[in-house]
């Protein structure tokens, strides 16, 4: 699951947290305890010494067996009476040990060296939260997607009833490795809207998806471009647009003109085709217009592997507009 190096080393800090939480509150009160109880600190250190010398009675030989039934047997007693005095003294077991939020991996987030449940959760929900922080990301769903805007004419229904059908059946069978999808079109015609659809529906699914206008990941990408401190020229932008699960790059042709972005886009969409890794992008440019801005390599690229959608009608934002204009003289 890729969700980019920064949203992974938040979501560790955040796991170190819950477990330094747990593990001070716990050592807090078993402090508490033995301000109250010296004798529960002795019978501690009592253990201690007996564990110690159960490991040493093993490797010296003898009868092994016999002195470890009784070190056993001291073991248990002095377990009995650290019980007994915790209770005596109104402290349970709850308050001397760490609670882990999650038991499993003790909030370390990592279970026989594989990543824990939780840190997979943590993470996605770091990154919806993220992605929502961005983009009005519950408000555009499939249901919010109304066709009554498209009826002016006989060719634009059926083309948009059409595209959102292709969509929601996207969304619905979305994988790691769905296919690209390329929405073609003028402004105010919903390419957003379905995109952000899109998006909603792989993170529910628990995938990482980046989304973001060509704009702000240009500005990211030159930001990162003379930043020195990112020695390995691995900058957090470029490897998380280029490692994410799907990836949503919108209003591309929008952005301010730069060779050095246009080479960075066209290796982040390259590298993503060549691993298998699902794109859309957005434009409201001609494919004529995309050509001469990136050049024939880019746009045969797009051509070659994206499903195309060609957004038709007339500007969504306007009609309503408009039509709010119309309420308000009635
Ligand atoms: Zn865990």
């Amino acid at each position: 699951m890729g969700y980019g190096k920064r949203i992974y080393e938040e979501a560790c800090a955040e796991l170190a947290r819950r477990k330094t939480r747990a593990e001070q509150t716990a050592e807090m009160g078993l402090q508490n305890f033995y301000r109250q109880c010296p004798r529960a600190r002795e019978i501690r250190e009592e253990m201690a010494v007996n564990s110690a010398r159960a490991a040493k009675t093993v490797i010296s030989g003898g009868d092994v067996r016999r002195e470890l039934e009784k070190l056993k047997a001291t073991g248990l007693a002095l377990k009995a009476e650290f019980s007994a005095l915790l209770s005596q003294n109104g402290f349970t077991e709850r308050e001397i040990t760490p609670q882990y939020i999650c038991e499993k991996c003790r909030d370390t987030g990592f279970q026989d060296g594989r990543m824990c449940s939780c840190l997979k959760a943590l993470q996605r929900q770091m990154a919806y939260e993220k992605l929502c922080m961005d983009v009005p990301l519950s408000e555009s769903t499939f249901d919010s997607f109304s066709l009554e805007y498209y009826k002016e004419d006989e060719r634009t229904y059926p083309q948009m009833s059409n595209i959102l059908r292709v969509c929601k059946e996207y969304a619905g069978k979305f994988r790691a490795d769905s296919s690209n999808l390329f929405f073609k079109g003028g402004t105010g015609l919903g390419k957003t809207h379905l995109s952000l659809a899109i998006a909603n529906a792989a993170v529910q699914k628990g995938y990482g998806v980046i989304y973001g206008s060509a704009q702000t990941f240009a500005v990211a990408l030159e930001k990162e471009r003379f930043d020195r401190t990112d020695l390995d020229g691995t900058g957090d932008t470029n490897s998380q647009l280029i490692a994410c699960d799907l990836l949503i790059l919108d209003d591309l042709g929008m952005e301010f003109p730069s060779a050095y972005v246009n080479a960075a886009l066209y290796n982040v969409i390259d590298t993503r085709m060549l691993a298998k890794r699902p794109t859309i992008i957005s434009t409201n440019l001609t494919l004529k217009e995309l050509e001469k801005r990136y050049g024939e390599r880019f746009v045969s690229r797009i051509t070659g592997n994206y499903g195309m959608l060609e957004f038709i009608g007339s500007d969504i934002r306007r009609q309503k507009r408009m039509q709010r204009k119309n309420k308000k003289q009635l």
